[in-house]
């Protein structure tokens, strides 16, 4: 056999190595799901985000920090094997390798490359190519098919810089030194990157947390991501809340949990505050656009980076960054993909805690 006919019968179509089924992501032939929605035999999964890591499956592949916080989350028995992968570290499951990139969402997170005979598809999960001090660095992957979610897929949706965000926190704190500032923040991965934004920008006073976040929060801790003192807020007077800042999920600080705070400023931190209404729908006082998603540059520039000539476009707005692919002469299309969005900054999070 000539090396010409080879390397056309050796050339895979994207389609054998990954299908999205109604469990998620499969890869046939290397017998796993990504992310799966469904409990299946074998799980390669992106972050800890419960969208994405669910508990229930036989197998599970992840960083060693996804898996830590699937076992915070749902216990030992979250699966009934597990197996750490490192960054850039090559595996062979079935017919293909598998290698795990940073995706630069929250501690952890992984993008999956999946190549096979010469082919190579990475599945992002969720990504940012904005800096975060407590996670690895979004690293783009030269490749045939990326796979993207579009969260803040629309040319409006613009993050800006998270510091400057983080500086109008600090502002609201010393003009208002008899009130408190309630931050509500998912508890995975953005309530410590906004926690690790005041310390960089010279707050050094202690930090309250919402029971709800401190598990975590610890975990990143012991990780070596640099918090400061961080203390919990039940049991702390009332007086005392006077001039902190506290860190809360977003459904809490709605309701009546926040009497226990003198006056309180109301902040929410999420790339949806850059639409004004929603702002107000929520009753937030102190909106900060600060989103753990890329926005539209992001995800524009990321799908140019990896010199992808085929996109997949998972959960958010597909519509536009297919079109948009398409103006580019790529190949694009919506996988339609159900069941994520569901933690961070999906809508249906946005739209359930917003009723309360
Ligand atoms: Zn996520
Ligand atoms: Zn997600």
């Amino acid at each position: 056999m000539s090396s010409q006919t080879n390397l056309y019968i050796t050339k895979m179509r994207p389609q054998e190595i990954l299908m999205p089924v109604t469990a998620g992501l499969c890869c046939k032939l290397g017998g796993f799901h990504i992310d799966p929605v469904r409990p299946v035999e074998r799980a390669v999964i992106t972050h800890g985000h419960s969208d994405h890591a669910r508990p229930g499956h036989g197998a599970v592949l992840a960083t060693q920090e996804t898996l830590d916080m699937m076992r915070l989350r749902y216990g030992d028995n979250f699966a009934r094997t597990t197996q750490a992968i490192r960054y850039g570290e090559k595996l062979r499951l079935g017919d293909v390798t598998v290698r795990f990139h940073p995706a630069g969402h929250v501690l952890g997170s992984a993008q999956i490359e999946v190549a096979c005979n010469g082919t190579r598809i990475v599945a992002s999960g969720d990504y940012k190519d904005a800096v975060d001090p407590t996670c690895a660095p979004f690293e783009a992957v030269h490749c045939d098919v990326f796979i993207t979610e579009a969260t803040f897929g629309l040319p409006v949706f613009r993050h800006g810089g998270a510091a400057d965000e983080v500086k109008k926190l600090l502002a609201s704190v010393s003009l208002f030194p008899e009130r408190a500032h309630l931050v509500g923040a998912y508890s995975l991965g953005k309530a410590q990157r906004v926690i690790a934004l005041l310390r960089i920008a010279g707050y050094d006073a202690p930090i309250y947390l919402h029971g709800a976040m401190e598990k975590i929060t610890r975990y990143y801790q012991s990780r070596g991501v640099a918090l400061g003192d961080l203390r919990s807020v039940k049991g702390a007077k009332k007086a005392d809340l006077a001039g902190t800042i506290t860190l809360a999920p977003p459904t809490a600080t709605s309701d009546i949990w926040t009497r226990r705070f003198p006056d309180p400023v109301t902040a929410f931190a999420s790339g949806w505050m850059r639409v004004r209404a929603r702002a107000r729908q929520r009753g937030v006082e102190l909106p900060l656009v600060i989103s753990d998603h890329a926005d539209w540059d992001g995800l524009t520039a990321t799908i140019e980076a990896t010199a992808a000539g085929e996109v997949w476009v998972t959960h958010g707005q597909e519509d536009a960054l297919v079109h948009w692919c398409t103006t580019k002469g790529l190949a694009a299309r919506p996988l339609d993909l159900v069941g994520y969005g569901e933690e961070d900054e999906g809508e249906t999070t946005l739209s359930e805690s917003g009723e309360t």
